[in-house]
């Protein structure tokens, strides 16, 4: 079935096709991250995250993610979220357990007077400082049952604070009633997967109150649907809107002490009219029924909402002063040029020469941040600091807004470098900036930095390199990495086969099969041998010859599709018709899962990781999101993913 959204996100890809096959390496990063990681998701589940996530980066990831709503929406506040029901109940159903809590931002405050919780940015593009959590239950409130290991119930000081007044109100009201508490967000907010907003801790969703048939209390353990009737259409147990509850409930969220400024209640226009027309019976205040009904919406450009309410926020005074913007979307730089932030930046300019390091450290994220163009040259000075944290600093930042000369300072950063964390983030940093002639000439540093830190392991710089290159590395690259098969180091050949392995999608045994090759050398058949048990120089012969052999122009993606033919998927084009293919090659060892992977992630316009150091098993991640995206057939991908077993099974109920 062809709904308007799933045309829409096609359109999208196809518009975005061209810049697709130019994606550089910045978007493969967490699989090398990752390989070091534990196979079993679920204990990456808890990592906690030391990642410092710009605006920008959060920004691009969600308009990776959430295409649509994010370009096509009328320009306005009422984009709530995820439009269609059904994406999101197959996201319910399948997905939730992917999502990794971000955990906490290492913010610095600087030049600040903010207290307690910040919202940065936009509520589609920002994200969240300090947040409070809001318990499982309450004496008058509770988190869904779905919700509540979702890690989504972290907002800011004042929703808590008002979410908390407004149910402890209605439980005086209307005796029995607990407030049903959905989606906020993840502790350093960013981007869910339910929603385009809920980025910044200033949305909420809020279950309606019901009651059953008798009139007792019901106790939602989802967002149910209300219809026109005002009976829930998808509770287990027959259920319907409390009209009373339910209006006492906005009441209290306009007249709560100290409440912030409420930009959006939405809710279906059916249930407003219900809510407004009890509200008069009752004979409350005009201006107070008068101030619902202009605050009560149904959302344009988005599904009515009749499973919950959604209250949005608007910034803080102490968030203005932090880069917080009302408007519901704006560019990378905007957050800077904020009236609260541009009358900080003198002061934090400043503190790039303070005698602190942690405060040196912190201007260079900020200033990063902020896109503040005059902090450049400060920003890559910082590089050559004395203190490694301020250099690492400095490398994450340039590695996410690379402006002019961020290479060149990089690259010579590196030259000089004697700890391995910074040297790590500067190839990292270079690999996301593209300089790729750069990292190739590091498979010739010979440098090894030893790491005295549990988190960071020793950088053997060739290593790494190699390890980077793996997958924007083209044939050149794999020429390159050629001398390091016959290294004096195991770990090093290791990478090196593995690099090749990814960069032709062949192992070093499918080329000993592969026709023709050894012949060619004028040997006749080595296949018996085995890979494990060729010399080095040999396999570094066999893999020159075969690189040697291929056509001038070969393109990587089609010699990597004949690696895979060989392995019996046969892929024509890598487009959307290559999917059921690829998904099923996700069950192969590497290389070919890997590029399969890779191709995957290029086709979707997708990554399966949220948050550092999660990146899912993608072959339990592939199946399930293509089929919620409708980009494949559930019939296409069964007996693909594996059922349950490594802690990231779907849900129970
Ligand atoms: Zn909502």
């Amino acid at each position: 079935m062809l709904n308007k959204r799933f045309i829409r996100i096609f359109k999208h890809l196809m518009v975005a096709g061209s810049a697709l096959t130019l994606a550089t390496c910045a978007s493969t990063l967490p699989q090398v991250q990752a390989e070091s990681l534990p196979e079993d998701a679920s204990q990456t589940a808890a990592a906690p995250s030391g990642k410092w996530l710009s605006l920008g980066e959060l920004a691009a990831r969600a308009s990776r993610e959430w295409p649509t709503e994010a370009n096509e929406t009328e320009g306005d506040l009422r984009v709530a979220e995820s439009s269609h029901r059904e994406d999101r109940k197959a996201l319910d159903e399948g997905l939730h357990p992917l999502i990794m809590p971000l955990g906490e931002q290492p913010y610095p405050r600087l030049a600040s007077h903010a207290k307690g919780s910040i919202s940065v940015g936009t509520v589609t593009s920002g994200f969240l400082v300090q947040a409070a959590e809001i318990p499982i239950e309450g004496a008058h409130h509770r988190v869904l049952v779905k919700v509540s290991d979702r890690q989504t119930r972290f907002t800011t000081d004042e929703m808590r604070d008002l979410l908390m007044c407004a149910a402890k109100s209605v439980d005086h009201e209307v005796r029995g009633q607990k407030l049903g508490i959905g989606n906020l967000s993840r502790q350093g907010g960013g981007p869910l997967p339910w929603s385009v907003s809920h980025h910044n801790g200033r949305d909420g969703d809020l279950a309606f109150f019901a009651r059953t048939p008798t009139g007792a209390v019901a106790v939602p353990e989802h967002l149910y649907h209300f219809g026109r009737d005002l009976q829930a259409a998808d509770s287990p147990s027959p259920m319907h809107f409390d009209t009373q509850a339910n209006w006492y409930l906005v009441k209290a969220l306009l007249t709560c002490p100290n409440r912030p400024d409420i930009q959006h209640l939405f809710v279906a226009s059916w249930l407003r009219d219900a809510i407004l027309r009890y509200a008069h019976d009752k004979k409350e205040p005009k201006d107070l029924i008068a101030q619902a009904a202009n605050i009560l919406a149904q959302p344009h450009g988005a599904l009515p909402h009749d499973d919950h309410l959604h209250i949005r926020i608007g910034c803080t005074g102490d968030d203005m002063t932090e880069g917080c913007i009302d408007a519901s979307r704006a560019p990378v730089d905007a957050v800077g040029r904020t009236p609260g932030v541009q009358a900080r930046l003198g002061a934090i300019r400043q503190a790039l020469r303070s005698a602190r390091s942690e405060v040196r450290a912190g201007a260079v994220r900020l200033l990063t941040l902020y896109r503040d163009d005059s902090s450049i040259a400060g920003i890559e000075k910082a590089l050559g600091d004395v203190h490694a944290t301020v250099r690492k600093a400095a490398a994450d930042a340039l590695a996410q807004w690379n402006p002019p000369g961020a290479v060149a300072a990089l690259n010579s950063g590196l030259d000089g470098e004697v700890d391995a964390a910074v040297a790590l983030a500067e190839m990292r940093a270079l690999v996301a900036l593209d300089a790729i002639p750069e990292m190739v000439a590091r498979l010739q540093d010979f440098r090894v930095l030893e790491s005295d830190r549990f988190d960071t392991p020793t950088v053997i710089v060739r290593k790494t390199s190699a390890e980077l290159l793996a997958d924007c590395g083209s044939f050149a690259v794999a020429r390159a990495v050629l001398p390091l098969l016959t290294d004096d180091r195991m770990d090093v050949r290791d990478t090196a086969r593995e690099t090749l392995g990814r960069i032709a999608n062949r192992t070093t045994a499918d080329l000993l099969a592969e026709p023709g090759l050894l012949t060619g050398m004028g040997i006749e058949s080595m296949a018996d041998m085995g890979a494990d048990n060729i010399g080095r120089d040999l396999e570094r012969v066999v893999w020159a010859h075969f690189l040697e052999m291929l056509p001038e122009d070969a393109s990587r993606d089609a010699v990597a599709l004949t690696g895979l033919a060989r392995r019996g998927i046969r892929v024509g084009s890598l487009d959307r018709g290559a999917l059921p293919d690829l998904v099923r090659a996700l069950l192969l060892p590497a290389p070919y899962r890997d590029n399969a992977s890779r191709w995957i992630e290029r086709i979707a316009q997708q990554k399966p990781v949220i948050g550092r150091g999660a990146r899912a098993n993608p072959a339990q991640f592939w199946p399930a999101w293509l089929v919620a995206k409708r980009l494949v057939s559930p019939t296409a991908v069964a007996g693909v993913a594996p059922a349950g077993g490594s802690g990231i099974s779907a849900d129970n109920d």
